[in-house]
């Protein structure tokens, strides 16, 4: 390989990062990652900082049977199989009776989002059911905890091509181990921000405070927030039709936050049961909680949308009164003795990321397609989560469009259709 003139540079090792190098190197060329953080894996990040594998961005591996990921997986759990999720309305958890009710409304709710007319494109909030008694807390865990972001946020088209559906998939060695697993002997360079990428020359130049490199092709794979917010220079400017899809698929924040547990207590449930509460008059946001994943000492959760994104600006300390006091909510002053040691994600405020995932604005669908569109003449191609229309958002989405901006860049004929 010509370490410093190779046939591609791919900017960031995140999972498309990766996935790119993987094919690129499966197809002979040659290839340098070039990623700013001093660690690989992107929003796919284990730690031990919990004293056991603990995930700080993916967690699950969605839509399993298809995910491209699941062929590497070693041990896991299938999460839908583990039948016990609670809702706390209150003054008490839920009957099963009560969840059964629940349960329907959500097909119900489902039902109705996938049903209404799309054209023109709208928020999914205005098609979604709303009143009685299930709908708000229905449309919250749609919204800013899958989503991130909540439902008047999101295009309706764009929420009804994504498929975030079982088998979810919960591997005992963390979905970032698994990713740095399959980053193994890959040509990475860690700690190599790049500031600036040069397209208008038959070879485009990638620059950084550690220098530069000169190659026939690269592949950007940075989120669309960081991209939204100028983190890397192109000259030529980047195409108005690009411009426009990267600011049509802006980042939500699902902050993921984690707690070493104290004691034997398991207040009522067993490893891999769900808790939250029902939003209602008294509670317009909810966290939600899982418990010991593989029987470790372990209770982690999750606060989305926009209540994250005001946490996060205030720190993590506010994130972690707030989690403790959502769990307080719940479990009175028993629960609050069994959390200990916190680890709070930052996704929101690193400017490595600035949030967690993309959705569609509403009347901007089709940015998806038009963001993977090369440009230059093949020379530069977008890829990443914001990418992938069928699994936007995943490590699944992630992957693929890895792989496919390389089958672009392998395909000389694809090459030419540019974007305007
Ligand atoms: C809390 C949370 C929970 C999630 N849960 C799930 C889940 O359960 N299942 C699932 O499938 N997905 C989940 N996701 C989403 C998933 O993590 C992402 O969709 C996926 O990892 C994105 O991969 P990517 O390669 O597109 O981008 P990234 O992982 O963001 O990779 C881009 C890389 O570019 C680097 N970079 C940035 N700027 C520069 C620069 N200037 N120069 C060089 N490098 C740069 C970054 O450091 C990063 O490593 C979750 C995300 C979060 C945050």
């Amino acid at each position: 390989m010509r370490p410093n003139d190779p046939d591609v540079v791919v900017i960031g090792a995140g999972c498309a990062g990766i996935a790119a190098a993987r094919a690129l190197i499966a197809a002979g060329k040659s290839c340098v990652v070039l990623e700013a953080d001093s660690r690989i894996g992107g929003r796919a990040q284990t730690s031990d900082v919990l004293g056991a594998p603990f995930d700080h961005g993916a967690t699950w591996l969605h839509q399993a049977d298809e995910n491209p990921l699941t062929r590497f997986l070693g041990a896991h759990i299938d999460h839908d199989t583990v039948r016990g999720r609670h809702l706390h309305l209150g003054d008490r958890f839920a009957t099963r009776a009560e969840m059964a009710e629940y349960d329907r409304a959500c097909d119900a709710f489902e039902t109705a989002i996938a049903q209404a007319p799309s054209d023109p494109d709208r928020a999914v909030s205005e098609v979604a059911p709303q009143g009685g008694r299930w709908n708000e807390t229905i449309a919250h865990w749609l919204g800013a905890q899958i989503n991130a972001a909540e439902l008047s946020r999101i295009s309706l088209r764009d929420y009804v091509a994504v498929d975030l559906e079982g088998p979810n998939l919960l591997p005992r060695e963390g979905v970032g181990a698994l990713v740095a697993r399959l980053a193994e002997g890959l040509p990475i360079r860690l700690d190599h921000a790049v500031t600036r990428v040069n397209w208008d020359c038959p070879r485009v130049t990638v620059e950084g405070d550690w220098g530069s490199l000169r190659a026939g092709a690269v592949v950007v794979t940075v989120s669309t927030g960081v991209l939204a917010a100028g983190g890397i220079r192109f000259k030529p400017a980047l195409p108005t039709g690009t411009m426009e899809a990267i600011h049509g698929l802006p980042l939500g924040l699902l902050t993921k936050y984690g707690f070493r547990t104290l004691g034997a207590d398991q207040l009522g449930m067993q490893p891999f049961h769900s808790a939250r509460r029902l939003i209602g008059p008294d509670t317009t946001t909810s966290m939600s909680w899982i418990f010991r994943p593989f029987e470790r000492d372990q209770i982690f959760g999750f606060v989305g949308g926009s209540r994250a994104w005001e946490l996060a600006k205030e720190g993590a300390a506010a994130t972690e009164a707030a989690a403790r006091a959502d769990f307080a909510a719940m479990f009175g002053a028993r629960g609050a003795k069994l959390l200990g040691q916190a680890v709070i994600t930052d996704w929101g405020t690193n400017p490595l990321f600035r949030g967690s995932y993309s959705h569609a604005r509403p009347g901007h669908h089709e940015s998806r397609a038009r963001l993977s569109l090369p440009l230059g003449g093949g020379r530069l191609r977008f890829a990443g989560e914001a990418c992938h229309s069928r699994f936007a958002g995943t490590v699944a989405g992630a992957w693929l469009s890895g792989e496919a901006a390389v089958r672009g860049l392998l395909d000389k004929r694809r090459a030419v259709t540019d974007a305007p």
